[in-house]
This record gives C-alpha cells, sequence and structure tokens, in this order.
C-alpha cells in the first residue's frame, strides 16, 4: 500500500482530475462536484484516508458514489488511473494554446493529433509552417486566423473582462502559491479585469507556478493560461526591485508611463519617496496624476448596509438571519428593501405583505436591539415614473430605495424624465444601481446623470454604489462625478443571501475608484443622521 494521503493532497488530486475533466469537455456539474469535494475534504479536521478505509466517507456531505469510488482508488493506490489517462488524451499545455487561438478543448486535441505535435512549441511550428492546411475542416481562413491569433500571442487577453469576485477565486491562490502579491487590474479594483499580474520575489516562484493545477500552459516563460483560459502574467523581482517590479505590475499603462523611468525600491512607498510624490492608492492610478490622493473611504467607515433582499422576495435568508449577519460584520443597521410586485420575474411584497413583514422585523428587532433593522422597500418605478406602491405605504417605512428595472432602454430623455419623477416623490431616500448595466452582458442605460445629480441636491435622494460584482453601479467615475456635485452617495450591497453582505468591500473599493472619502458617504454617519432625507 501506498504513503498515506493527506486531505490537502487528495483535494489536490481531486481539483487536478476536475480541471482535466473540464478540458475534456465534461459536463460543468461533474467537474463542480470533484471542485466542491476537494474543497470540503480540505475543510474536513479529520484525517479522510481514514474515513474512506473504513467505508465512512459518504457521511461528508456532497460525496456520492463516483466521488468515493475515485477517493478509495486514491487511497488504496496512491492514484486515480483515469487521470492520467485524461492527462494524455486532454494534452492540457495543447489545449490551454488552443484557448487562445479560439478553439475548443476537443479541436485542439484533433488538430494537435493530425499534425503529430504534443506541444505549444511544435503547435506553433507546425501552424507556421502551413501546416494547418493539413488538418481536415481548415481552409484558408481558418488558417489565417489562427496564424493571427498566434501573432497575437504575445499579450494574451482574456475574450471578455472577468468581474472582482471571478477574478480574486482565480488569481488569489496562484498568488499565494507563488508567494506573490496580485497586481494588475484586480489591485486596481477594475470592475473587469483583462490584465492579470502576480508579482513575487521568492526565488522559487516560476518553478512553482509551472507546476500548479491551476495552470495549464505557459507561454513565453512567464505567462500562464489557467485552466478558463485567462492569461497571468507572473513577474519575478529581487527582493530590492520589488516595490519597483509591483508599481509597474500595478498599472495602468498610462498611469505607470507617466511616471518612468521608475525608481529602483523595495516597497512601493519607497518608490514613490525617491519620485517627490505621495504614495497612490492603487485605485487611483488610472489617468497619470501627481496629486496627493484624499483620506478615501474605508470598510471599516461603513456604520450599516442598507439594501438587501430576504425569503419575502427573492433572497436566501430570513429577515432574522440577514440581521444577525449585518450585526456580525459590526454595523449597527440594515435595511430589508425587498422587491415590489412590478419587478417580475421574482416575488414583489404588495401592500399587505410589506405591513405583515413590518411585524416580522418588529420582532427581529427586540431579539438584535440596539443593532437596527430597517424597514426598507426596492420599489420598482414604473414607466410613467410613479412607484409600484401607494404614498401612504410609503410613508411607514424607514427606507425607500426606487429602482429602474424594466425599460432600461428608454431615450435619455423619457428615461431620466421617469427617474427624476420618482426621485421627487418625498419617501424616496436612495436611486438604486442609477445605470442599470450588467458586466459584460448589458450596457448602461442613456440615464442623463448631470440632470440626475441636479435633483439629488434639491430632493436629498442619495445616488446608490450598488456592490454586485456584475453591476458596481456607479462606477468609480460616476463616482467621481457625483462627488464632484456634491450629491450624497450609499455604499451598498444589494446582498440575496448572508454571503452577499461580503459584497460591500466591492462596493467600498469602486467608490474608492472615484475618489470618495467618508464623508461623502451617507452610510457612514449614525442612525440619527441618516434618519431624514435632510
Ligand atoms: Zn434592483
Ligand atoms: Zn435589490
Amino acid at each position: 500500500m501506498s504513503r498515506e494521503l493527506d486531505n490537502s493532497s487528495l483535494a489536490e488530486r481531486l481539483d487536478a482530475f476536475a480541471a482535466l475533466l473540464d478540458l475534456a469537455g465534461a459536463s460543468y456539474y461533474t467537474a463542480r462536484a470533484y471542485r466542491r469535494a476537494a474543497e470540503l475534504i480540505r475543510a474536513t479536521p479529520a484525517p479522510v484516508s481514514e474515513l474512506v478505509r473504513q467505508g465512512r466517507v459518504r457521511e461528508l456531505r456532497g460525496i456520492g458514489p463516483g466521488i468515493e469510488r475515485r477517493l478509495v482508488e486514491l487511497v488504496e493506490t496512491g492514484r486515480i488511473a483515469e487521470l492520467d489517462e485524461l492527462e494524455r488524451e486532454v494534452q492540457p499545455q495543447i489545449v490551454g494554446l488552443g484557448r487562445f487561438l479560439g478553439l475548443s478543448a476537443k479541436r485542439s486535441v484533433e488538430i494537435a493529433q493530425t499534425l503529430g505535435v504534443t506541444t505549444p512549441e511544435g503547435f506553433r511550428e507546425a501552424a507556421r509552417a502551413g501546416r494547418l492546411r493539413e488538418v481536415q475542416g481548415i481552409g484558408a481562413k481558418r488558417e489565417a486566423a489562427i496564424l493571427a491569433a498566434l501573432e497575437r500571442e504575445e499579450r494574451p487577453k482574456p475574450r471578455r473582462g472577468l468581474t472582482l469576485n471571478r477574478v480574486r477565486v482565480l488569481v488569489e491562490p496562484v498568488a499565494a502559491a507563488v508567494n506573490g502579491v496580485v497586481g494588475g487590474d484586480p489591485r486596481r479594483w477594475r470592475e473587469l479585469s483583462e490584465r492579470l499580474v502576480i508579482v513575487s520575489s521568492d526565488n522559487n516562484a516560476l518553478d512553482r507556478f509551472h507546476e500548479l493545477p491551476e495552470i495549464v500552459a505557459v507561454v513565453d516563460g512567464t505567462v500562464g493560461v489557467t485552466v478558463e483560459g485567462v492569461p497571468v502574467e507572473l513577474v519575478v523581482a529581487p527582493a530590492e526591485r520589488f516595490g519597483t517590479e509591483l508599481l509597474r505590475g500595478t498599472g495602468s499603462e498610462d498611469y505607470v508611463s507617466a511616471l518612468e523611468p521608475l525608481p529602483t525600491g523595495a516597497t512601493e512607498e519607497e518608490v514613490y519617496a525617491a519620485l517627490g510624490i505621495p504614495w497612490c492608492p492603487p485605485e487611483l492610478r488610472e489617468e497619470p496624476h501627481s496629486e496627493e490622493p484624499p483620506a478615501l473611504l474605508e470598510l471599516a467607515d461603513v456604520r450599516g448596509d442598507l439594501h438587501c433582499h430576504t425569503t419575502w422576495s427573492d433572497g436566501k435568508a430570513s429577515i432574522l438571519e440577514m440581521g444577525e449577519a449585518a450585526h456580525d460584520r459590526g454595523y449597527e443597521y440594515l435595511a430589508i428593501c425587498d422587491h415590489t410586485p412590478s419587478v417580475g420575474a421574482v416575488p414583489g411584497l404588495t401592500e399587505d405583505m410589506v405591513r405583515r413583514q413590518g411585524e416580522e422585523i418588529a420582532a427581529a428587532n427586540e431579539t438584535l436591539a440596539p443593532f437596527r433593522i430597517l424597514r426598507g422597500i426596492e420599489c420598482d418605478i414604473l414607466r410613467d415614473g410613479s412607484l409600484d406602491l401607494p404614498d401612504d405605504v410609503l410613508a411607514e417605512l424607514d427606507w425607500v430605495q426606487a429602482s429602474v428595472h424594466g425599460g432600461q432602454r428608454m431615450p435619455a430623455r423619457e428615461l431620466t424624465k421617469r427617474t427624476v419623477e420618482a426621485m421627487r416623490n418625498p419617501h424616496v431616500r436612495c436611486l438604486s444601481h442609477p445605470k442599470g448595466r450588467i458586466l459584460n452582458h448589458r450596457p448602461e442605460n442613456a440615464l442623463d446623470l448631470d440632470r440626475v445629480f441636479e435633483v439629488s441636491l434639491q430632493t436629498g435622494v442619495a445616488l446608490e454604489v450598488n456592490g454586485l460584482p456584475d453591476r458596481l453601479d456607479l462606477s468609480g467615475e460616476h463616482v467621481r462625478r457625483a462627488v464632484e456635485a456634491g450629491v450624497k452617495i450609499v455604499v451598498s450591497t444589494d446582498a440575496h443571501s448572508v454571503r452577499g453582505l461580503a459584497n460591500m468591500e466591492l462596493a467600498v473599493h469602486t467608490a474608492r475608484r472615484g475618489w470618495a472619502t467618508a464623508a461623502d458617504i451617507l452610510n457612514t454617519r449614525s442612525l440619527e443622521a441618516i434618519a431624514t432625507r435632510r
């Protein structure tokens, strides 16, 4: 029998298996089941090998018979035969290159087999020698497209930017494994990341990088490609130049090139000091500037979350659960803002339900005092600018978010008129996700923000920075304009679960990208201070 495998080695093998299943085109759910099992095993305090041997491993939630079989094989023989086989068959390196070139995993492997190549280098050589045409189904046009893609290969980019929640899950474990720091777009908290950089001063970083199961191919020596086909650049810098390379690797390119030539420094602080300008938070490194940055908003400044959902509409947790979680985060208050009926796709609260929900909130408040759950609503703005609940109901509530859901595509004049009309309702406190964008899916609407700022100043209605990772709306650029105009801003999560409350971090960093300080943000204030519109 082989050496006893500990939990983390078992998990690693399952992760590798999941990665190969992905590449081989297995169903998303199968690969995910293996990833989850790996996660579960890592989190299990008891030695899982023992459980496997005792036939008890299925007592762990999420381990089904299929995964149990693999675990038994792994514990008994030290390997998974199908994993080895998949590795031969799938040729992860080829598939990784294929992803760059816009080829499916299956197609990449077919082409490699026809050409009789087994490495990315072999693939490139064969392609450049004009041999792609030997492959059935590749004509002149397709060949030209692949060759052009190979030309661009030097600095590959994901086809679409990655949202912050995805990119962080992807890149943080890689950075940890190579003892490095995440730079590039995620360090600046860009809403969509295209350039992922990891800077490390560990001499073994490159070797470890090559060995990571997450990295299926390395192009150009230092650009790794993840299973998802996303390029990650590794910069290895000697400790005395770490600050210089971190600054350069963080970008933006425009910002950095205005500072070039960068002095040598072990930390960014040293580099900035040598440049004779104050250290600049990464969020403010888009356009070149050498201004003294203000004391930006911090997560710890936030005293409550003013937009979340519960099981009363489309949320996953109860009022009490959301309240407890918000309390545990150190907040003083939380506004429950479930939907109203017009939202359509999900359940919405009628007048009657709003009142019954009020009773449940009152009961939760007795349990959680002095923490306060506010009676709120995310009230749809109807097409004519009226609101989806009668005024007397809205008047009972502590916090009214007004939202456009249907009809985002209206022309600027109509959409702005409709929105402004709703803002003039005396019960409305905040305009939700004003520009209505869904990153990678739906562009911003035509709402005239300058007009909205004017009305916001007149009425005291705040504008939201919605922290859902595919919204981040207002964006950093919009926040900057809003701050300059002097309007009030709320950072919110629009959480639909307890976990969703953690997206406050995204809202805060988005506001920071707009140069916002705590004073610009309404929910850095006490409950008393936000009780009324003015
Ligand atoms: Zn909404
Ligand atoms: Zn919402």
